[in-house]
């Protein structure tokens, strides 16, 4: 934890951020700390976070600040790019940058040919799996990225064979899909019955240590828009695996769109639209 001085330079500079617009506050460390303050509780609302989890963000305002200037100070926010049913890909034919391919020489197996991630991603994976190995579990990708196009295949696939209703379940249009950020990875059987498996239960118990977060959690749907995905991990990193995990109940869209709609506050306090 940062030293309360330096966290005040910190406060400091985010309020002088925020002040592009009129200055809304009057200019007394006192009044910015209290406009940090502000920022915090407006984020905290406008992400919809319930009310016992943004009161133990308040009432540990000194610890939980640091953390998330840390993760935003990671320059490339791909990391923390909330993409759901509400905020698709820009443009929504978005391709990764550094997409690889996955093999079967590392510490995890791959359910097909072509499997592909991005760099960052698929280095975790194989970190993970190192340690899963170690346990005696082998963890296989079955899907990974796919394209605009290659989604807009599954979801019309899915919608002809099950429903349009039953398809928006469990399956995003193109443009709005994890898999499209190519950080989310499908393991195993892609079963509920997976969970129960011992490579699901290892998944559930420590993907969290490695950058890697359950995207769709039980009990969920109707905050993530998606059922419960027991398979569907995507990767966001250590340090905001952490804070999805300390903070937000481990439920990865509480985090990401705090983080949202924190970023959207930073020039003025309104929130975004
Ligand atoms: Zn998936």
């Amino acid at each position: 934890m940062l030293p309360r001085m330096r966290w005040m330079s910190f406060a400091l500079a985010l309020v002088l951020t925020a002040c592009t617009r009129p200055a809304p506050r009057a200019a007394e460390a006192g009044a910015l700390v209290r406009s940090g303050n502000e920022r915090l509780r407006a984020a905290l609302e406008a992400a919809a976070i319930p009310d016992a989890l943004a009161a133990a963000v308040l009432r540990a305002e000194d610890a939980f600040l640091p953390e998330l200037l840390a993760i935003l100070a990671e320059r490339d926010g791909y990391q923390r790019l909330l993409v759901d049913k509400q905020h698709p890909l820009e443009p929504q034919q978005y391709v990764p940058p550094d997409l690889v391919e996955l093999t079967n020489e590392g510490a995890f197996r791959i359910g097909r040919q072509g499997l592909l991630l991005r760099l960052p991603a698929a280095e975790a994976l194989q970190e993970m799996a190192e340690e899963a190995l170690k346990d005696g579990i082998v963890l296989v990708a079955s899907s990974t990225y796919r394209s605009y196009e290659y989604q807009l295949e599954v979801y019309a696939r899915n919608v002809r064979e099950n429903g349009r209703d039953q398809a928006d379940r469990e399956s995003s249009r193109a443009g709005y899909s994890q898999h499209q950020t190519g950080l989310a990875v499908d393991f195993g059987s892609i079963t509920d019955a997976y969970a129960g498996t011992p490579a699901g239960r290892w998944l559930s118990a420590n993907a969290g240590r490695f950058g890697w977060s359950l995207s769709f959690p039980d009990g969920y749907e109707e905050l993530t828009g998606y059922r419960w995905e027991c398979w569907h991990y995507r990767y966001v990193g250590k340090p905001l695996a952490r804070f999805i995990d300390a903070w937000f109940a481990g439920v990865q869209q509480y985090g990401l769109r705090f983080v949202y709609e924190w970023e959207g506050l930073s020039d003025g306090l309104e929130a975004r639209p």
